[in-house]
């Protein structure tokens, strides 16, 4: 997707998912509120920002499609995943999105620009470039890339819809995050009364996430976020993102039956046409466990876009990041600090600029800190959650 401005600039954003399309709508709301000219002013206009935003709210959907107070008497329900993603079509079609259908295979820099190479063999010269999405699974030694007994976090989806009753009796889900959960989930609805799943899981037990309001907060409003010690923010991650399973998925796992926790790390994947064997390690123990199905949910890998760049693109990485760790290296706007042009990694943003940034927690502010490279401050009026992730 590709969005131009008034200007001529052009943010281009590899992903038409959640982040991309948010991304579109504001800048839209931008261009309604009359702010796609060169010269922006925050702060005071910024009221009519959020009028012209509010045409792409949830709310909005749903009165338009009869079902407001249908939700309104439901006492406000989260969306489900279907309904979000009916939303977020509707969002795409009326922000008149600039979208390139296509695969991008390289990312270099030509001066003040990025260059995105297509498969097509087609370009697109690019003042500034997002990349969204959660990139490829991360894999287990041995894993197969395509084979009918081993899924993982993402083709599982695509593979579901075909599961009929023979479903495999004995399944490993290897992970403890909120992919697995969800795997797991829907296995249970799907497979027979007498089948077994296991749950590997390399922490030794399916822990919980943390919901405060002390916790949900630094995921909206993550002003503070900043400020904390490394340490504490890692500890934060640990509790409430990374190998966590949300109270929604724990509520319906704790009245299931039919699948138990295996402690222990997948270490070897072997996939024969009958059964795949899972190596499985725990301290100095080694165990290899035959199964119908594996799936394996331990993850994406953050870091995908680095087999994209061209040699221009990686020497100046390089030199922005001198030696330190990337996602040390992530400014207020999410782009990598000192790279030129910019290079905005939302997915990287966790650690130092706050844990919503990588999901879906805060589409609005996260296109506002990306936007805002794009468009003339005249004024550096920050919003209340800024002023502290700026000290
Ligand atoms: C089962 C499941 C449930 C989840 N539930 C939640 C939830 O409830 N709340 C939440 O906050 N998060 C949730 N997440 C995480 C959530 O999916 C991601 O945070 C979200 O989809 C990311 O949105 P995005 O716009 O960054 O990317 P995506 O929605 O992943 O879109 C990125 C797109 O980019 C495309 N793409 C990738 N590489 C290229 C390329 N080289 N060229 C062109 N296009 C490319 C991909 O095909 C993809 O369509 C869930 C994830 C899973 C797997």
């Amino acid at each position: 997707m590709a969005e131009r401005f008034a200007a001529a600039r052009t943010l281009a954003v590899v992903g038409a998912g959640p982040k991309g399309i948010a991304i579109a709508a504001k800048a839209r709301a931008l261009a309604a509120a009359g702010l796609g000219a060169p010269r922006v002013v925050l702060g005071a206009t910024s009221a009519t920002v959020t009028a012209a935003m509010a045409d792409y709210s949830w709310q909005r959907h749903l009165i338009s499609r009869g079902a407001y107070a249908d939700w309104v008497d439901r006492g406000r329900l989260r969306p489900t995943h279907r309904q979000w993603s009916s939303y977020l079509r509707e969002v795409a079609e009326r922000a008149d999105a600039e979208i390139v259908a296509g695969e991008v295979v390289g990312l270099d820099a030509e001066d003040s620009q990025w260059r995105l190479a297509l498969k097509s063999g087609e370009t697109i010269q690019a003042d500034g470039v997002v990349l969204t999405g959660a990139g490829p699974p991360i894999t287990v030694a041995g894993q197969p890339r395509q084979h009918p007994r081993v899924l993982d976090g993402r083709n599982y989806w695509l593979a579901e819809p075909a599961f009929g009753k023979q479903v495999a009796q004995s399944v490993c889900v290897i992970g403890s995050g909120e992919t697995a959960a969800s795997v797991v989930i829907s296995l249970l609805r799907k497979s027979p009364k007498r089948s077994s799943i296991d749950v590997l899981t390399s922490r030794g037990v399916l822990y919980s996430r943390g919901e405060s309001y002390d916790e949900n907060r630094f995921y909206s409003e993550p002003g503070d976020w900043p400020a904390l010690a490394e340490s504490h923010r890692r500890e934060f991650l640990e509790r409430t993102d990374r190998g966590v399973f949300s109270p929604q998925a724990e509520a319906i796992l704790n009245q299931s039956r039919g699948f138990r926790t295996l402690a222990g790390r997948a270490v070897a994947i072997e996939a024969g046409d009958s059964q795949v064997v899972v190596t499985v390690e725990y301290g100095s123990e080694r165990e290899r466990v035959a199964y119908d199905l594996v799936v394996v949910a331990i993850g994406f890998d953050a870091r995908w876009f680095e087999r994209l760049l061209g040699d221009e693109a990686r020497r100046r990485l390089e030199t922005a990041l001198a030696g330190a760790g990337l996602e040390h290296r992530i400014e207020l706007d999410l782009s990598v600090a000192g790279l030129s042009p910019p290079l905005h990694l939302p997915l990287l943003a966790g650690l130092a600029q706050g844990p919503g940034f990588p999901n879906l927690s805060c589409l609005g502010l996260l296109s506002d800190r990306i936007l805002r490279r794009y468009v003339t401050i005249a004024e550096p009026t920050r919003t209340a959650s800024e002023r502290g992730a700026l000290v």
